[in-house]
């Protein structure tokens, strides 16, 4: 489900130069119209659905949203970003809404440590799935 700004919520980031959503979007699609101080998607259907304006938009503007043949059914999702969580709002399309809270991340960027020297060719091994070294000790016969 792609991004769908709020205008009635968007304050264009206070007429900065380039918003929040904007700053954020790994595919540029967020833009700004100038003339109403409102972002808006302008592409939702190249929309990655990675929520990451979602989740920075300070004033909980932008919902995630069906396509346009979905969306008359309704059903949205909105998340509330507080202090140390995130509450999100699932609407279904039949009327029901239910909410999940989940915290956000405090750690600083790059301190997370390995508490571990990983052993080589484990597959319980941290580094397994994400670094090339750990997957230079998966061998085909390890699957065997
Ligand atoms: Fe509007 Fe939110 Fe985008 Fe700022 S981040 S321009 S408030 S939608
Ligand atoms: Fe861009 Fe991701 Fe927002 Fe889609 S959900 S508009 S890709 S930041």
């Amino acid at each position: 489900m792609p991004s769908f700004v709020n205008p009635e919520k968007c304050d264009g980031c206070k007429g900065g130069e380039k918003t929040a959503c904007m700053y954020i979007c790994p595919n540029d699609l967020m833009v700004l119209n100038p003339d109403a101080m409102r972002a808006y998607n302008q592409e939702p259907d190249q929309c990655w659905e990675c929520y990451s304006c979602v989740k920075i938009c300070p004033q909980g503007a932008i919902e995630v949203r069906h396509y346009a043949d979905l969306a008359p059914m309704g059903g949205y999702v909105q998340p509330m970003r507080g202090t140390d969580s995130i509450m999100w709002t699932i609407k279904f399309r039949n009327g029901n809404t239910k909410r999940f809270k989940f915290p956000i991340r405090t750690t600083a960027e790059g301190s997370i440590q390995y508490d571990k020297t990983p052993a080589t060719g484990s597959l319980d091994d941290a580094l397994l799935f994400t670094e090339s070294a750990g997957r230079a000790t998966c061998k085909p016969s390890d699957f065997a």
